[in-house]
């Protein structure tokens, strides 16, 4: 196949920052994605409606047909009152970081009985609950897999609370998401499927694919990639692109995130090709989170052309995932 034409998709787990990149960064997004989530872990982070009115605007000004889509950060001390107050302003999750699990977390949960009255205002109001599923004290390779007994006690008291547990990045997370309800979800990024340890650290260090979680063993990208061609109907797409600086990553102390906004759907289309699974990828990219989060599906679409191209060195100075590499399957304006 030479032409791919699908819906098109969402990316329901994006970074945008803030600041003169940030119009740079949406609008790579804007070229692939009719909608985004955009996480609130900026500084200071979105935790009220006028901050997150701003900054949906900000972003939409400068990504004109992007539909940015909203959360606010959850902390500790948090009034429950504000749950009612965002889901009005129009945030579709409150954000769950562990304290210092991630980039700007530093200020997060420590254990979600700091958070029972949030938890419980969101699963009276319907709104989702969205984890970076990580124990940010257990060994970095063990974080996701130490976080499901938190996340499992979670699920006990609220039964009702509808849960997506982000960038899932091993296979004993998809048994978990399996073995839970149906409004227990998941979603996987680009690089989750398509990278591992060998690739960040087996050669030369790869800064830029250096993320939190960080990518694991080839078993691990294998279930993921299976379980996602196969058309798992609890898992959907979020990129968790995360731009940097290059200084910020080309550094002795490098920042995770891995920017992968610009090349997201080609290399996808190109791993659901090997797999044999392109008429997967419409549905993994575009349907099953719209319809997990009660979303109409986008009635544009977009079109993939099997044409090579080399990634920029360089995008809003941030350096992209595969840059300098070629591209098999090209998006077309
Ligand atoms: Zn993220």
């Amino acid at each position: 196949m030479s032409i791919l034409k699908i819906r098109k998709p969402d990316d329901f787990h994006l970074h945008l920052r803030q600041g003169d990149e940030m119009g740079q960064y949406a609008r790579e997004t804007a070229a692939s994605f009719a909608r985004a989530l955009i996480m609130p872990n900026t500084l200071p982070p979105v935790i009220d409606p006028p901050g997150l009115f701003s900054y949906k605007a900000a972003i939409e000004r400068e990504a004109p047909g992007l539909e940015a889509l909203m959360a606010f950060k959850l902390l500790p001390n948090m009034n429950p009152l504000i749950v009612t107050e965002m889901k009005k302003a129009g945030a579709l999750i409150g954000k769950l970081y562990p304290a210092g699990a991630t980039t700007n977390a530093e200020d997060g949960i420590s254990s979600y009985e700091q958070i029972r009255d949030l938890l419980s205002a969101m699963e009276e109001a319907g709104m989702v609950l969205s984890i970076h599923g990580e124990h940010p004290e257990a060994p970095v390779l063990e974080r996701e897999i130490s976080y499901l007994g938190e996340l499992e006690k979670i699920i006990r008291d609220f039964p009702r609370l509808k849960i997506v547990l982000e960038h899932l990045s091993c296979r004993e997370s998809i048994s978990f998401i399996e073995e839970m309800p149906d409004h227990i979800a998941g979603t996987v990024t680009t690089h989750h499927l398509l990278y591992t340890l060998d690739d960040l650290m087996g050669g030369a260090l790869k800064p830029h694919l250096f993320c939190k979680p960080v990518v694991k063993k080839e078993e691990d990208r294998a279930a993921l990639a299976q379980a996602v061609c196969s058309g798992h109907p609890k898992l959907f797409y979020g990129s968790d692109s995360a731009p940097h600086p290059k200084n910020k990553k080309e550094f002795s102390s490098c920042s995770a995130g891995a920017f992968s906004a610009t090349v997201a759907l080609p290399l996808l289309a190109e791993l659901f090709e090997r797999e044999g699974a392109l008429e997967q990828l419409e549905s993994f990219t575009s349907r099953i989170g719209a319809e997990f989060y009660g979303l109409p599906l986008n009635t544009s679409s977009i079109t993939l052309k099997k044409e090579s191209w080399k990634v920029p060195s360089l995008i809003g100075g941030s350096v992209p995932l595969c840059a300098g590499e070629m591209m098999t399957w090209k998006v077309m304006k």
